[in-house]
């Protein structure tokens, strides 16, 4: 049993982003195989239910895959081990009157990307006052710049410099108590403390269990009143006991209509510090970082190439050096300004290739660090709508398809549905440069521009 689950673990890892899948699936232990039936442990009722609403087709897929069997799945709660102590960060348990167990938030809290620290980011004029402020606020948490509300558009290093906050407050003082969340998450963990009637234990908890809070991509809190006055009320706890709030998103707090106005003042209050791409010369210093953290030889004349090449987003830039070093580990050859020139020929050439609606949905998805699952499903946060408004857009530009069409791509939606996301995409566009920034790039990408 153990191995079974052992392989089909190795198929999610390649197959789930890596933050999901030691979020969610590395800490699934296998109990029991009997009937077919594969019982798997995990710690809470919390993470029973998002990994049987997220990931259950997915591991079924991977057992399948190693079986080429059907295997039902089922989940079971671990038991508390009663001799286990509380880790400092961990949320106790509480009841209700009922004496049923509500969710831990601790679930929610995302880890801290190790690799995103100060040490590896790379400073140059469009991001040197970020770097200043965000080691200001590592310095002295809660003191002078509170909230600080970091912006710039995707792929420039946002998350980066929030999870290097974090990184530095904790080398400084391990005391501290840091939360790491984002809009979306926060928006859920909202969201299902209602499901599960104990607001009042969401709230004591999240403002008794940080003394920082990061809260990256806040463009994708939901709109809806209840959550934006619960995301208030928790800014002015936090904020009023002098704990320290880094926002990051992808606009100024002025042009984030998402915001109530009350909360947008508020993060109006503190430092706002805004991230832009990157110049070439600064683009060439990271390249030669990356080669250097991943311990491989890369030659000067080959990150000059790449950074004169890739000229948007630096996950873009990064993306083309993964791909020239990947080709190299798999060719056992050093890396040479010629592999890097046909390789970049080869995408692009491959860019110009036929184009598919699937493409498109993988490329959006990519540049979004989505699966092309959540594109095309039912989801409907701001997270994967946008980035399925945009997907649907280019499909209608510039593979020429119909409403009905491009609906049943999309899940078998209604053409008037799909109508009605291209408006919206359409107003965007208007107003919104994060938007239009991405579909150029996503245009390159696919070879279109
Ligand atoms: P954002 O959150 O703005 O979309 P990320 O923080 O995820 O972007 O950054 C995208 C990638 O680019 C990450 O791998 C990050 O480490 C890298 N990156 C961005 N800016 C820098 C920088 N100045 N130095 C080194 N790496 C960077
Ligand atoms: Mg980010």
């Amino acid at each position: 049993m153990q191995n079974l689950w052992d392989r089909a673990r190795c198929l999610l890892k390649d197959r789930l982003d890596p933050d999901a899948f030691n979020k969610w699936i590395a800490i699934i232990r296998p109990c029991e195989n009997e009937g077919g039936r594969l019982t798997l442990e995990v710690p809470d009722t919390y993470t029973a239910k998002h990994i049987q609403d997220n990931f259950a087709e997915k591991i079924k897929d991977a057992l399948w895959d190693t079986t080429h069997r059907s295997v039902g799945v089922d989940f079971r709660v671990a038991q508390p081990d009663p001799s286990a102590s509380l880790p400092v960060s961990a949320v106790p348990s509480d009841r209700k009157a009922g004496g049923q167990e509500s969710p831990g938030i601790q679930n929610d809290i995302d880890r801290l990307k190790e690799r995103f620290t100060f040490e590896n980011f790379i400073v140059g004029d469009c991001n040197s006052f970020v770097h200043s402020a965000g080691l200001a606020v590592s310095r002295d948490p809660g003191g002078a710049y509170n909230p600080l509300f970091i912006y710039g558009g995707v792929g420039l290093g946002k998350t980066h410099v929030l999870h290097a906050i974090g990184h530095q407050i904790r080398r400084e003082n391990p005391r501290l108590k840091i939360v790491c969340t984002s809009g979306e998450t926060f928006t859920n963990i909202v969201m299902n403390a209602v499901n599960s009637k104990s607001m009042d234990s969401l709230r004591s908890k999240f403002r008794g269990l940080c003394d920082v809070l990061l809260v990256d991509d806040i463009q994708f809190v939901s709109s809806s009143q209840f959550v934006q006055t619960e995301l208030f009320h928790t800014f002015n706890a936090l904020y009023n006991d002098g704990k320290q709030v880094v926002i990051t998103s992808d606009q100024p707090p002025s042009a984030l209509d998402v915001l109530m106005d009350r909360l947008r003042s508020r993060f109006e209050w503190g430092l706002i510090a805004d991230i832009q791409p990157p110049d070439e010369e600064t683009r060439v210093r990271i390249l030669l970082r990356k080669a250097q953290i991943e311990e491989y030889d890369l030659p000067f004349d080959v990150a000059e190439f790449l950074a004169s090449r890739y000229s948007g987003s630096v996950r873009e830039l990064e993306g083309a050096l993964n791909r020239v070093s990947a080709h190299a580990l798999l060719m056992k050859q050093a890396i040479t300004l010629d592999m890097a020139r046909r390789i970049s020929i080869k995408t692009l050439n491959e860019g110009r290739g036929r184009v598919t609606s699937e493409r498109v949905i993988r490329t959006v998805a990519d540049y979004y660090n989505l699966s092309p699952v959540d594109i095309r499903g039912p989801k409907r946060h701001r997270a994967v709508s946008i980035p399925r408004y945009i997907a649907m857009g280019i499909i209608r530009d510039h593979l020429k398809f119909s409403l009905p069409q491009i609906g049943r791509i999309f899940d078998n939606r209604s053409h008037t549905t799909v109508l009605s996301g291209l408006k919206t995409l359409d107003k965007m566009v208007q107003t919104e440069a994060s938007v239009n920034n991405a579909i150029r790039d996503i245009c390159l990408t696919l070879g279109f521009m």
